[in-house]
């Protein structure tokens, strides 16, 4: 396969951290407890012996679980039978929904940046994926309405929307939702939505699914997973609900990817979604706290973070380092503060117009992110 061989940005930059003991804010990788009853729960389900293949579409509590979770936090009625498929992370709900609705001739329409799994499963499918710029807006990320009209063409088979996104840690606003729903709505597009961040919204903001806007349920596929919600990203546990048609359409891709997987995660993870609500709350401070305190220590060395509503990661700006090129500061931050981030430019599918822009991740214990504000200040502050 085309690019098979390159080496990606986040391998260059976790080997680049390891060789030089860098703290690594690069990744997306928490470090952060997750609930010990979730915990209890798997080492349980593996002791009492349920380490067997679970139905394919998932073990029946989970979507029950699942389907119960989107009507409590957003009103989202589903059939846990016929409307939720369990999966291996969000990754391969995503990559499921792409082979199973597009392929070669068919355009996909994302944001950009984008999270990178979004292109690899246009290339896997055949499909085209059209870029849509997301612009910066004075400290925040903003939808460019006429780009977004501009990209639909009639070969324009799906959306792909991720809120709260990655990697800029946008909260696409209620207006912004509409005008999409309003033009898939009026295209009969299909929506994928990516919302495996739906509990990680900061500063009172509030997180809301495209699937609840007017006209868009019978439309929209919404993938989320156990990986953020819980800190758990080594588990790959995540699930896909929509539209009875569309999610057999993914269910039948999905059976030939890993059929099924996680038995006990799942049943852990069906008990645990009950309580979401308690845990995401502290879960919230912890990371509001994190982003609060490595924007400051950024802040301190002359950069001049944007805002970050949503999700694991914090953009800046690296021109005040003297820097033009956030992939050349990368290459070099190691050696010059001992931290290492990731460009923003590696989620970039279209033109870059920010080359600037460094992405650094704040999931992680407040010892680390203070070592590496501690790092970055005494090499570039003053
Ligand atoms: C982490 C992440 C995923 C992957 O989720 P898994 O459940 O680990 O497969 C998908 N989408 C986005 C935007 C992510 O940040």
């Amino acid at each position: 396969m085309r690019r098979a061989n390159e080496t990606s940005i986040f391998t260059e930059m976790t080997e680049l951290a390891h060789r030089t003991g860098a703290v690594n804010l690069g990744q997306g990788v928490p470090d952060l407890d997750s609930p010990p009853e979730l915990l209890a729960g798997v080492a349980e389900a593996v002791l009492a012996g349920r380490n067997q293949y679970p139905p394919a579409a998932g073990h029946p509590t989970l979507r029950a679980a699942v389907a119960d979770h989107q009507r409590r936090h957003w009103g989202i009625e589903l059939d846990p039978t016929a409307q939720v498929l369990v999966t291996t992370g969000a990754t391969e709900a995503l990559a499921s929904a792409v082979l199973a609705l597009t392929g070669p001739g068919d355009e996909i329409v994302a944001f950009d940046p984008c999270y990178d799994a979004y292109p690899a499963d246009a290339r896997l499918s055949g499909a085209t994926l059209v870029p849509v710029p997301l612009t910066v807006d004075g400290d925040g990320f903003a939808l460019d309405a006429d780009a977004l009209r501009a990209a639909l063409t009639p070969r324009t088979r799906l959306l792909v929307l991720n809120s709260p996104h990655n990697p800029t840690g946008k909260l696409f606003t209620p207006d912004e939702l509409t005008l999409i729903a309003e033009l898939c709505v009026e295209r009969d597009l299909t929506v994928l939505t990516d919302e495996v961040y739906e509990h990680l919204v900061y500063d009172g903001a509030r997180h809301v699914p495209i699937a609840t806007l007017p006209g868009m349920a019978e439309r929209t596929l919404t993938v989320s997973s156990a990986g953020k919600t819980f800190s758990v990203t080594g588990w790959k546990v995540g699930w896909i609900s929509g539209p009875a048609e569309l999610v057999t359409a993914v269910a039948s891709v999905k059976q030939w990817l890993t059929y099924a997987s996680g038995t006990p995660y799942q049943e852990a993870i069906a008990a645990a979604l009950g309580t979401v609500d308690t845990w995401a709350a502290g879960l919230r401070t912890t990371l509001t706290e994190g982003r609060d305190l490595l924007a400051a220590g950024l802040t301190e060395a002359g950069l001049r973070p944007l805002r970050a509503d949503a999700g694991y990661f914090l953009q800046a700006d690296v021109r005040p380092w003297g820097f033009t090129e956030g992939l050349a500061l990368c290459r070099r931050l190691p050696e010059l503060a001992g931290v290492v981030a990731i460009p923003t430019s590696a989620f970039q599918q279209g033109v870059d117009t920010m080359p600037w822009l460094v992405r650094f991740s704040f999931c992680r214990r407040h010892d680390a992110l203070r070592e590496a504000v501690t790092r970055v200040t005494a090499a570039f502050a003053g």
